[in-house]
């Protein structure tokens, strides 16, 4: 087996007699700086920008025949074709097409609030299975705490959300926006990054650990407590596996709207802060939660006779929860003195490394959750939920080189026990620090979800699936990990992936409606033919993957 490299693996470079593959991603304009266009009163947002930015540009338009790409515009389900433009032959051996979808109010990103972000979240939610990947445009004044809150908003994301922006305008002579948008279609068209990300200046980051650096210059953003998932180059996009985030419960994509974002505040501490400052911010009407941006490690002066830290010990006891950042840039909250130590024994949560940003959305987030309370939301802010803080620091010992034999080897070594039904081994391997092995692809691009979608074991489908292995990655031929059990007539193996957010891709779908006239059964569980299984059945009968014959039987006739 040889470790395919770290893009979706389809069809390829090397594969003369297969077509060209195309990837289809979504972008949504959202307006910002972009789109934008000189008016008497400013800069201010522009309609049209596939037409007027994209259509006449070599390197986002091969020249091909238009073809239309159906686009869910509402919630009543409404489908609209949207013409797509395609990408000339990416280095990666394939090309990108896409649309664009306009929002019908084009914003200057700092008027944005919840209501906005729902309505990506939205947009992405009902349009999630017809696309490979998403880019969402949008301004880059607020654009880290839309990516923050995006992050918490798509639950169980299984498929890349990029969102981008610019500092000079699409249109302008000398602009970021042509590499920001390009960068970000290929990482939306090849990686299966299932995470919300911010691409700008070359760099790939993780939306939740971003934060706005610069107000004009290009290298606008920067995630100080987090590594880039990934860095463009003039030759490659290379991708930090290792770090990059996946779900990791049996569970479909699911969106979570309503932040409660009217009920929280953010605090600067400065000195000479007064607690009669923090107090009145404290009784503001209907309060929840309150970030504070304390000095350094996470120190607020504790005031007169403790008058300060009995401030905040007073709104904690009233249900108001206060989460801790630093003011600076890198490093955790982490109480080593005393002035720090104060304010964690009051109740104030340490916000580790959070940005500001990620703290401020992940309250809102949790606060809205049906049931919570003041103490689960703070003790579910010092956790990481989406990677958006460092939860320990332990040093973990590696060994410097030798990375891709011991890459292939283990691939290889995987490859046998899945095949086999060893589940002790596969546990053991990806045990073993090799998490990175989840979506890597043996030579026909099957990647160990897809080996196990067909294995003798449909615990070892489970268990790779609630390590984070991704269903939505495609081999050589185009297929799916759903595609494969289906064929193999496997039920229980169709309805685990399902029940794990798999679909079918659209491309799939006339191979796999031939098949169905065969096997109704199974296809219809994999969501294809006359009796065709809703998620709302598979969530329905709970754990009835198990009970695999009933659900055939359901389905019209036995695979
Ligand atoms: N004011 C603009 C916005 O955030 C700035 C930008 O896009 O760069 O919409």
């Amino acid at each position: 087996m040889v470790a395919v490299d770290d893009y979706i693996p389809e069809l390829g470079e090397g594969h003369p007699d297969q077509p060209v593959p195309e990837s289809r991603v979504l972008i949504i304009m959202t307006g910002g700086t972009i789109c934008m266009r000189p008016s008497p009163a400013g800069l201010v947002p522009a309609r049209d920008f596939q037409d007027q930015c994209l259509a006449r540009v070599p390197t986002f338009n091969d020249g091909s025949i238009t073809t239309m790409m159906e686009v869910v515009t509402s919630g009543e389900g409404e489908i609209k074709p949207h013409p797509s433009l395609r990408t000339p032959m990416t280095a990666y051996g394939r090309r990108v097409r896409y649309t664009v979808f306009e929002f019908d109010e084009l914003l200057d990103s700092s008027s944005i609030d919840a209501k906005g972000w729902a309505e990506i979240a939205q947009t992405i939610q009902r349009n999630y299975t017809l696309f490979d990947g998403f880019v969402v445009l949008h301004g880059t004044d607020s654009l880290a705490y839309t990516c923050s809150a995006l992050s918490f908003m798509l639950q169980n994301l299984g498929k890349p959300v990029i969102l981008t922006g610019a500092q000079a305008p699409m249109l302008e002579l000398q602009n970021d926006a042509t590499d920001n948008l390009l960068g970000s279609l290929v990482v939306a068209g090849h990686f299966m990054i299932p995470e919300v990300c911010l691409y700008f200046n070359n760099k790939l980051l993780r939306g939740n650990r971003s934060t706005k650096v610069a107000a004009s210059d290009f290298d606008a953003f920067d995630s100080p407590n987090c590594p880039p998932l990934a860095v463009t180059t003039s030759m490659r996009t290379n991708v930090n596996w290792e770090i990059v985030n996946r779900p990791k419960s049996i569970e479909h994509f699911s969106i979570q709207t309503n932040l409660d974002t009217t009920h929280v505040a953010c605090l600067r501490i400065f000195p000479g802060i007064k607690p009669e400052m923090v107090d009145a911010v404290l009784k503001l009407d209907g309060l929840r939660g309150l970030v504070l941006e304390t000095f350094g490690a996470g120190n607020a002066p504790h005031g007169q006779d403790n008058a300060m830290t009995k401030v905040f010990a007073d709104a904690i006891s009233r249900g108001i929860v206060i989460v801790n950042v630093t003011q600076c840039l890198t490093g955790s909250v982490n109480p080593v003195y005393a002035p720090g130590m104060s304010l964690s024994k009051a109740g104030v949560v340490a916000g580790l490394d959070m940005t500001t940003e990620g703290a401020l959305t992940k309250l809102s987030y949790l606060l809205a959750l049906p049931g919570s309370t003041p103490r689960l939301v703070a003790s579910r802010m010092s956790v990481s939920l989406r990677g958006e803080l460092t939860e320990s620091s332990q040093p973990v010992f590696r060994h410097p080189d030798g990375a891709l034999p011991e890459r292939v080897q283990a691939l290889t070594v995987l490859g046998y026990a899945i095949a086999q039904g060893d589940l002790a081994r596969v546990e053991e391997i990806i045990r073993s620090e090799h998490h990175w092995l989840l979506n890597d692809a043996d030579y026909s691009g099957n990647t160990p979800v897809h080996l196990a979608a067909t294995s003798p074991s449909i615990n070892i489908l489970e268990f790779l699936l609630l390590e984070g292995g991704s269903v939505h990655i495609r081999n050589r031929n185009g297929r799916t990990p759903l595609f494969l059990a289906a064929n193999a007539g496997l039920s229980e193996h169709v309805m685990l992936l399902r029940k794990s957010g798999a679909h079918l891709h659209s491309d799939e779908r006339t191979a796999a409606q031939l098949l169905a006239r065969r096997r109704p059964g199974v296809w219809g569980l994999a969501g294809i033919g006359p009796r065709e299984v809703s998620e709302r059945e598979l969530e329905e009968a709970g754990d009835g993957y198990r009970a695999g014959s009933q659900w055939t039987m359901m389905a019209g006739s036995a695979p």
